[in-house]
C-alpha cells in the first residue's frame, strides 16, 4: 500500500549552524511515524555561508532531501512560495530550520489532519522565547490589521502549519508576486483548526528579521489585505472641510457685525501647517499603495531557481 506522503518546506538563509540539529530533532519525531513517507524541501534563499554545500552534502546519503537553490535572497515569503511549488506531498508543512517550531507538534498537526481538517495552524500559546518588544509589536500588528481588514489573521499563528495538498494547489494559483503568506493562507480558507504550542528559543545563529524588516513586513500585511487606509482620508477630508465651512460662516458673520478683525498670524500658520501635515500623510499612504501597484504591475516572478539537487546531484 502506498504510504501517505508529507513534504516539509524549510526556507534557509545562512543557517549552516542549525541544519544538523534540525534534522536530528526531526528524526526523533519522524521515526515514530511509520505509516508516512517524508520529503524535505530545503529552499536555500541566497545564503552566503556554507548552507548550500552542507545541504548538498547531507542529501548524498538521504534521498528524502531535495535542495532548491534560489538565485539570490528573495526573503522568507518567496522562499516558502518556492517550496510550495516544489513539494509533492499529500500534505505540506512549512517549518523553520531553527527548531523554534518544535518537531513534536507535527504529531498533533497530523492527527488533526487525519480528523478531516485541511489546514492545521500551530498557535504560539507562549511566546516568552521572543523579546518583549517583538511580542508587543506583534500584538499591535494583529490588532490594527484585524481592525481595518475584512480578512482576519489569527493571532500568534506563523507559517508553521499543515496544508492539505488541495490548499497547496489553491496557494499556487494566487498570481501576486508580493506575498504576505500569513494573509494568503487565511485568504484561501478551507476547513481550519488550531493546535497550541510553546515557542522555543532559536537553536543556534541569529534571527534574520531586524526591527526594520519586521516593520516593512507589517506594512506589507496591512496594505496587502485592506484599502481602508485609503478611504479613511476621504472621511478626514470631509470632517476638516465641514469644520472649515463652519469657521468661515463664523468669520464672515463676525466681520459683518464687528467689522474687519486684526489678522492672526499665529492661528493662520497653525492651520496651514496642520493641513499641510494632514495632506502629506494622505499622500504618503496613497504613495504606499501606488508603489505596490507599480511593483506588482511588472509581473516579475516571486523568485528564481538556480538549480535543484537530490542525492547530492544537480537535477
Ligand atoms: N529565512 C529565509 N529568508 C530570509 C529570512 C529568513 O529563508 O530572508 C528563513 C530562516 O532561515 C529560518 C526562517 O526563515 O528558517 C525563520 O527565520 P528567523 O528564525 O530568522 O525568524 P524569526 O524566527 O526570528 O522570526
Ligand atoms: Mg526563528
Amino acid at each position: 500500500m502506498k504510504k501517505t506522503s508529507i513534504s516539509f518546506v524549510v526556507p534557509v538563509f545562512n543557517e549552516a549552524a542549525t541544519i544538523a540539529s534540525f534534522l536530528a530533532g526531526m528524526e526523533q519525531v519522524l521515526s515514530q511515524l511509520s505509516d508516512y513517507e517524508f520529503e524535505f524541501i530545503f529552499v536555500n534563499d541566497g545564503s552566503t555561508d556554507d548552507t548550500l554545500s552542507n545541504l548538498i552534502g547531507i542529501s548524498v546519503s538521504d534521498p528524502r532531501i531535495i535542495v532548491v537553490d534560489l538565485s539570490r535572497n528573495f526573503g522568507k515569503e518567496a522562499a516558502l512560495t518556492a517550496g510550495l511549488h516544489e513539494a509533492h506531498g499529500d500534505a505540506v508543512i512549512p517549518i523553520d530550520v531553527d527548531l523554534q517550531d518544535p518537531p513534536e507538534v507535527i504529531l498533533h498537526l497530523l492527527s488533526a489532519w487525519r480528523r478531516g481538517y485541511e489546514v492545521v495552524t500551530a498557535r504560539r500559546s507562549d511566546r516568552s522565547a521572543d523579546s518583549l518588544v517583538k511580542r508587543k509589536s506583534a500584538e499591535f500588528f494583529y490588532w490594527i490589521h484585524n481592525l481595518i481588514s475584512d480578512l482576519k489573521i489569527p493571532k500568534d499563528v506563523g507559517d508553521f502549519r499543515l496544508l492539505d495538498h488541495k490548499v497547496v494547489e489553491a496557494m499556487k494559483c494566487l498570481p501576486e508576486n508580493r506575498r504576505f503568506m500569513k494573509g494568503l493562507f487565511a485568504w484561501v480558507g478551507f476547513r481550519t483548526t488550531v493546535v497550541d504550542y510553546i515557542r522555543q528559543p532559536r537553536s543556534a545563529g541569529q534571527s534574520k528579521f531586524s526591527a526594520l524588516k519586521l516593520w516593512n513586513f507589517a506594512m506589507e500585511g496591512i496594505t496587502s489585505f485592506s484599502t481602508v487606509l485609503l478611504r479613511f482620508w476621504t472621511y478626514i477630508g470631509i470632517v476638516i472641510a465641514l469644520l472649515a465651512f463652519a469657521y468661515m460662516c463664523f468669520i464672515i458673520g463676525r466681520t459683518l457685525i464687528l467689522g474687519v478683525d486684526i489678522p492672526g498670524y499665529a492661528s493662520l500658520l497653525a492651520v496651514i501647517l496642520f493641513l499641510g501635515g494632514i495632506q502629506l500623510i494622505g499622500i504618503g499612504i496613497l504613495g504606499e499603495y501606488i508603489g505596490r501597484i507599480y511593483m506588482e504591475s511588472k509581473r516579475r516572478p516571486a523568485y528564481i531557481v538556480r538549480s535543484r539537487y537530490q542525492r547530492g546531484v544537480e537535477q
